[in-house]
């Protein structure tokens, strides 16, 4: 899918592509209708490396943010995403955020929701999160999270859950014997998660 066009009403569906952290920050904007600076930077970018126009992207922040008048709307957050298209201002293209990026850089405070799960949730909000937001309760893979997490291998805990999400496809994959090797890369960029996620249930 990565590189063809995506329209806003797709997300919803899409977002069973996508890794937690980008999993809450879209659960996040459904129920807020609003999302923080960095929240729309980290989502938004990500939104654009899975194929969403700039056209596309003003219609799903529009709706996203109901609550806003659409005076308000263009008043406060128009400029900021077509900014982050490179159309305003320095013109400067910005790009989806890696996983190191988002692991390093501004950590999330208090109403805020960007970041990474692994690393800035608790143990607790963790749990809750990998099981309602991506359905994953089984205990081997919760504990070998619980284990990533506590030696700070964030990344690695992401990987568990594709694995643990995607079980049934890789076997067949390697089965087949087709990219089997390709797959057992660790995934260090959300984009990556959500094409190989894609490309494998399609
Ligand atoms: Fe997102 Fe990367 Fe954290 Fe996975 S490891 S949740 S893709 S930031």
């Amino acid at each position: 899918l990565s590189g063809t066009a995506i329209t806003a009403n797709q997300i919803d569906n899409l977002s069973v592509h996508f890794p937690l952290c980008m999993k809450n920050l879209h659960t996040a904007v459904r129920r807020d209708k609003h999302l923080r600076h960095f929240g729309r930077l980290q989502y938004g970018l990500f939104l654009k490396g899975i194929g969403l126009s700039i056209d596309e992207a003003l219609v799903f922040w529009r709706q996203a943010f109901s609550k806003f008048t659409d005076e308000q709307f263009n008043k406060e957050y128009r400029y900021n995403i077509r900014h982050s298209y490179g159309l305003q201002g320095a013109g400067r293209n910005y790009k989806p955020m890696s996983c190191q990026q988002i692991l390093m850089e501004h950590p999330p405070g208090t109403g805020e929701n960007h970041g990474c799960p692994y690393r800035h949730f608790s143990v607790e909000n963790l749990t809750v999160a990998m099981s309602a937001l991506m359905g994953v309760e089984d205990r081997g893979v919760v504990s070998g999270v619980k284990m990533d997490v506590a030696a700070r291998k964030y990344h690695l805990a992401c990987n568990r859950v594709f694995e643990h999400l995607h079980e049934k496809e890789l076997k067949e994959k390697e089965r087949a014997g087709g990219g089997g090797g390709a797959q057992k890369e660790t995934i260090i960029h959300p984009n990556e998660y959500f094409d190989r996620s894609w490309g494998l249930k399609h």
